[in-house]
C-alpha cells in the first residue's frame, strides 16, 4: 500500500472488508480466548494478551502510516516508552533531548535509574549538545520533535546519523507531530513511539500507546515484551484508534489552520513576550521544521510577563478548556509550570525556558473565527490587569 497517499492508507490498511460477512468496518473482537480444533491447532489466535485481530488490524494500519515494518500496541504511551527502555541492559545509557514529556522524565529517573539504566539530558537538541552527552555505554538516543511545551525542533536525520555512528538506536516520540506531519523512520530513526491518547485517537476519549519499528529484529523483541509484560490495549480502544485515524489528515489540517491563526494573533499583542510555534517564520528553527514536517500541528505556547498574566488569560478563556493533554478535537489550555511540568524542579524549568508566565494551547478543530474571538477576549482580560 506504500504507493498510496497518507489519507488513503489511513482509511484502507488493516481495514479490508471482513471476509466472513463483507462488513466494511473490521469487527471488534471482544474475546479473551479462541477455540482450538485440537491442542495447538488454531487459526493463529490463542489468547488476547498475545494477539487479537482488532489489535492486529490497528498495528498494521499505524505501521503503514509511519512507514515502518511493524507496530506493537500498548495500553498507554508510558507503557510503550517503558517497553522501549526494556530493550536496554543494566549499565547501558540513554541520551535524551531537553524539554521532554514530564512522564518520560519520571519513568527514566524514578523507575529505570534504580535498575541501572542511566540517562543524560542535552540542554539543546543541537548535534554538539547531543554528542557531548554520549558515553561509551550510550545505546539509545531518545528525541521528541516538536518538544513539549516549547516546540523545539530536532534535526532527526542529522541526529540519527550521529547516534548510529556511535552504535546507538534512535527513538522518536512522534506524538506531537503525528505521522501525517513527519515520519521519523524515513529520516533514519529506528523506533517511533506514540501516545495514541493525543492526535491519533484524537477525541480525548481513551489512553493508549504504540511503538512502530523499522527493523524486524526489534519488532520481535517488542512483541515478546508486549505479551510477557501484558500492558496491552483493549480491542475496543484499538477499534477506536482505527476509526479515528481515518480522519487524521483532515483533522491535522484544521488543527494547523487554527494554531497558525491563534499564534499570529497572540504574537501581535503587546503583553505577549513570545510565541512558540514552528509554523511561525519567527520560530528559530522554522526552516528546519519546513524541511522536516508537512504540517506544524495544533500545539503552541505563549509566554506572558508573569504568572499573574498567565492566570488572568487562562481564567478568561471560554472555549479553551483548562486541562492537561492535547491533540483532541476540542481546544485545551494548560499552565505547564503548575500542571504538566510541576514535577520539574523550578530552577531546571526556568533554565529550559518554561517560565511561570508560559501557557500551552492545544488548538482543536473548532471554527477558526470562534477560537480567535475567544483568544481576543482573554487578551482583553490580560490588558485590564
Ligand atoms: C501524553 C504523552 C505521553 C504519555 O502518554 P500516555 O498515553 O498519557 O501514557 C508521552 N509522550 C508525549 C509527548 C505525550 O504528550
Amino acid at each position: 500500500m506504500k504507493q498510496y497517499g497518507f489519507a488513503t492508507r489511513a482509511i484502507h490498511v488493516g481495514q479490508e472488508a471482513d471476509p466472513l460477512t463483507g462488513a466494511v468496518v473490521p469487527p471488534l473482537y471482544m474475546t479473551s480466548t479462541y477455540a482450538q480444533e485440537a491442542p495447538g491447532v488454531h487459526k493463529g489466535y490463542e489468547y488476547s494478551r498475545t494477539d487479537n485481530p482488532t489489535r492486529r488490524a490497528w498495528e498494521r494500519n499505524i505501521a503503514a502510516l509511519e512507514e515502518g515494518t511493524d507496530a506493537i500496541a500498548f495500553s498507554s504511551g508510558m507503557a510503550a516508552i517503558d517497553s522501549v527502555v526494556r530493550l536496554l541492559q543494566p549499565g547501558e545509557h540513554i541520551v535524551a533531548c531537553a524539554d521532554l514529556y514530564g512522564g518520560t522524565v519520571r519513568l527514566f529517573e524514578r523507575v529505570w535509574k534504580a535498575y541501572g539504566i542511566g540517562v543524560s539530558y542535552a540542554e539543546e537538541s543541537t548535534p554538539d549538545a547531543i554528542a557531548a552527552e554520549f558515553t561509551p555505554q550510550t545505546r539509545m538516543l531518545y528525541l521528541e520533535s516538536p518538544t513539549n511545551p516549547l516546540l523545539q525542533i530536532a534535526d532527526i536525520a542529522q541526529l540519527s546519523a550521529l547516534a548510529h555512528a556511535r552504535n546507538a538506536w534512535v527513538v522518536v516520540d512522534n506524538t506531537f507531530a503525528t505521522p501525517y506531519a513527519q515520519t521519523p523512520l524515513t529520516l533514519g530513526a529506528d523506533l517511533v513511539v506514540h501516545s495514541t491518547t493525543k492526535y491519533l485517537a484524537g477525541h480525548s476519549d481513551l489512553i493508549g500507546g504504540v511503538i512502530v519499528v523499522r527493523h524486524a529484529e526489534l519488532a520481535e523483541r517488542l512483541r515478546f515484551l508486549q505479551n510477557a509484560v501484558g500492558a496491552i490495549p483493549s480491542p475496543f480502544d484499538c477499534w477506536l484508534c482505527l476509526r479515528s485515524v481515518k480522519t487524521l489528515a483532515l483533522r491535522m489540517q484544521q488543527h494547523e489552520r487554527n494554531a497558525l491563526a491563534v499564534a499570529q494573533l497572540l504574537a501581535q499583542h503587546p503583553r505577549v513576550v513570545r510565541v512558540h510555534y514552528p509554523g511561525l517564520a519567527t520560530h528559530p528553527q522554522h526552516e528546519l521544521a519546513r524541511r522536516q514536517m508537512r504540517n506544524f500541528g495544533g500545539v503552541l505556547s505563549v509566554e506572558f510577563p508573569s504568572e499573574q498574566h498567565a492566570r488572568a488569560f487562562l481564567q478568561a478563556l471560554r472555549l479553551f478548556t483548562l486541562a492537561e493533554s492535547l491533540g483532541g478535537v476540542e481546544s485545551l489550555a494548560c499552565h505547564p509550570a503548575t500542571m504538566t511540568h510541576a514535577s520539574v524542579p523550578r530552577e531546571r524549568r526556568l533554565r529550559l525556558g518554561i517560565t511561570d508566565g508560559l501557557v500551552r494551547l492545544s488548538c482543536g478543530i473548532e471554527e477558526t473565527e470562534d477560537l480567535l474571538a475567544d483568544i481576543e477576549q482573554a487578551l482583553a482580560a490580560v490588558e485590564r490587569l
